[in-house]
């Protein structure tokens, strides 16, 4: 089968948060794969988006400013990707400082139940590794695979990091609505991330897509980097039903990652109304 391939990709990492390339080599590998227009969307900062900018500029590649917010709905973790916002945005400044300071909180008391478990040298090098950027669990998966104790960051949130695992700490995120008012007061369109990710039935999911239509969502993201066609059809299906747009997101965060590189998405559905025909 051919690769599916899309000339947009709406959703990435960069080592502002917890994807492995820098923002200019996030810019060049999207230029490369044939991205022509690319978000940066790191977890819960914007600290990426001024070294992208100018690569993208350089390099010929459309560039919008995104981030993805960690939030709640009903007591379960729901990322919402913010698209065209203006980082500079007191709300979203200050929405993004409450991250960061949740986030140390649960980094440290994941450290400490590291330590507890005799894996002290692998909260150090999560840290070590993370340097300024929002320290992730993927930074803790991944020292726990470098220090020999897993054989793969998928494998150390299963034995670890996963819910009621050891050294498991939940977050307190902003609520879902409050966290889509900081995307709207910095101008941007809201996009429910990765829809078929929630281990939801199906009730729970249908509310939780008629909750963020009715808080102002403009999108959902309809083809993900790990979506199947059955997956992609129910949320063609599902932003149809809530007058929502389509977006496109590989969630890239590294090269080889185990799924989508940039771009190797499938392209929207006919009938989906692309969100990025919405941004200014
Ligand atoms: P955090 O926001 O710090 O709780 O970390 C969430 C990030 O961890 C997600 O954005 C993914 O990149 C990564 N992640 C979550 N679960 C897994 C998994 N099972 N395998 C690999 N990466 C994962
Ligand atoms: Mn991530
Ligand atoms: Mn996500
Ligand atoms: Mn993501």
């Amino acid at each position: 089968m051919p690769q599916p391939y899309s000339a947009v990709d709406l959703h990435c990492h960069t080592r502002a948060s917890d994807g492995r390339l820098r923002p200019e080599e996030v810019v060049a590998e999207a230029a490369r794969c044939g991205v022509q227009l690319l978000a940066i969307t790191d977890h819960d900062t914007t600290a990426g988006l001024d070294e992208a900018q100018r690569a993208a500029a350089a390099a010929g590649v459309g560039l919008l400013p995104g981030v993805e917010l960690s939030t709640q709905w009903q007591g379960r973790t729901i990322h919402v990707v913010g698209l065209a916002i203006d980082p500079a945005a007191p709300g979203l400044v200050a929405g993004l400082r409450r991250l960061d300071t949740e986030r140390q909180r649960r980094a440290d008391a994941i450290a400490a139940r590291l330590d507890r478990l005799g894996l002290t040298e692998a909260a150090s090098l999560a840290r070590a590794d993370a340097g300024d950027a929002r320290l992730t669990r993927t930074h803790f998966a991944r020292a726990l695979v470098t220090v020999g104790r897993c054989k793969s960051v998928g494998a150390a949130f299963k034995r670890y990091l996963a819910p009621g695992r050891g050294a498991y700490v939940a977050a307190e995120w902003p609520e879902l609505t409050e966290a889509m008012d900081w995307i709207r007061d910095a101008g941007g369109q809201a996009v429910l991330a990765h829809p078929q990710a929630y281990q939801f039935g199906s009730g729970l999911r249908e509310r939780l897509i008629a909750a963020f239509a009715a808080a102002g969502g403009g999108a959902i993201e309809v083809c993900c980097g790990n979506s199947t066609a059955s997956d992609v059809e129910r949320a063609r299906r599902e932003a149809e039903m809530h007058g929502l747009c389509g977006s496109i997101g590989s969630d890239f965060h590294a090269l080889g990652q185990p799924w989508a590189q940039l771009g190797r998405v499938a392209p929207l559905p006919r009938t989906t109304k692309p969100v990025w025909n919405r941004l200014r």
